[in-house]
């Protein structure tokens, strides 16, 4: 695993492999806007394990070219895992750019269909742009386009087009179509939003859509026994039996989004003081 910066502009001092993965594949971790970005480096070709932020495109570009020493299309496949802007906000200007292909679960419609979608595609903007004043980043931009037009929906257990090592999962629960990847080669899953460790926990997403499905999709990964799952909120980490016991001990029982939680607050009254206690 390599934390890298985009500092790499007048030489190509290729990073060290410590990955411990088949000679044919390295992984790099690229620290994203308010996410971590995991690019997979083939001998002839480049796959980007999800579709980071709008204003991460250069910044993964640079890494391309000046790191790895590598043209730009190179880049072959971005997967997005779903649809919120730091998974999908950097796919469309990467093939614009690029004339990479976009592969996404195959769903169908748009998550953020009509004008609840788009007032949903507000929220999750100003949620992401929360983030990045959470964690000290100066604001840039975010939007990208909400409707994903992607050429390849893909289904559960299908492999990704010209990445045949690497199997599509239906992990969805936080949204309607989060799509996890499998490499088995190396015991290792990309899991997206499915799963995220805040500080030294691990926690599941906000917001929470399908509850019994995202159970579900928890369990799927577990039974891989995966020697390292790959979350784009947490790294890259080795889960315990133990871990994963707490982890689906306090998936959540309901679903959590934001207009339940303004609904919630805005229907909860203070209980009388004769039925306090
Ligand atoms: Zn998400």
């Amino acid at each position: 695993m390599n934390a890298l910066n985009n500092n790499t502009t007048h030489s190509c001092a290729r990073p060290p492999d410590n990955t411990n993965n088949s000679h044919t594949m390295r992984l790099h971790l690229i620290a994203g806007y308010i996410e971590q970005i995991y690019l997979v480096e083939y001998p002839d070709k480049l796959l980007l394990l999800d579709g980071c932020s709008y204003n991460d495109v250069p910044h993964v570009l640079d890494f391309v070219e000046n790191t790895l020493c590598r043209p730009r299309q190179d880049l072959k496949l971005v997967t997005v895992s779903h649809l919120h802007p730091d998974h999908a906000g950097g796919a469309h200007r990467l093939r614009r750019l690029v004339g990479c292909q976009i592969a996404s679960l195959n769903k169908s419609g748009q998550w953020y269909q009509g004008a609840s979608g788009l007032a949903m595609y507000s929220i999750d903007s100003v949620l992401a742009w929360y983030v990045a004043y959470r964690q000290r980043k100066p604001l840039k931009p975010l939007l990208y386009c909400p409707y994903l037009f992607p050429d390849y929906q893909l289904n559960d257990g299908d492999s990704l087009p010209g990445f045949t090592d690497w199997q599509v999962l239906d992990t969805h629960g936080h949204t309607d179509r989060d799509m996890s990847l499998w490499h088995p080669a190396t015991g290792q899953v990309y899991v997206g939003d499915v799963l995220i460790k805040l500080r030294h926990k691990y926690v599941s997403p906000f917001p929470m859509y399908f509850v019994k499905h995202y159970y579900q999709s928890l369990q799927r990964i577990r039974a891989l026994k995966p020697k390292y799952v790959l979350m784009a909120h947490g790294g890259r980490q080795a889960i315990s039996d133990a871990e994963w016991d707490s982890i689906l001990q306090n998936a959540p029982a309901q679903r959590r989004t934001v207009a339940d939680t303004i609904k919630h607050k805005l229907l909860w009254r203070p209980k009388p003081k004769n039925e306090a206690g």
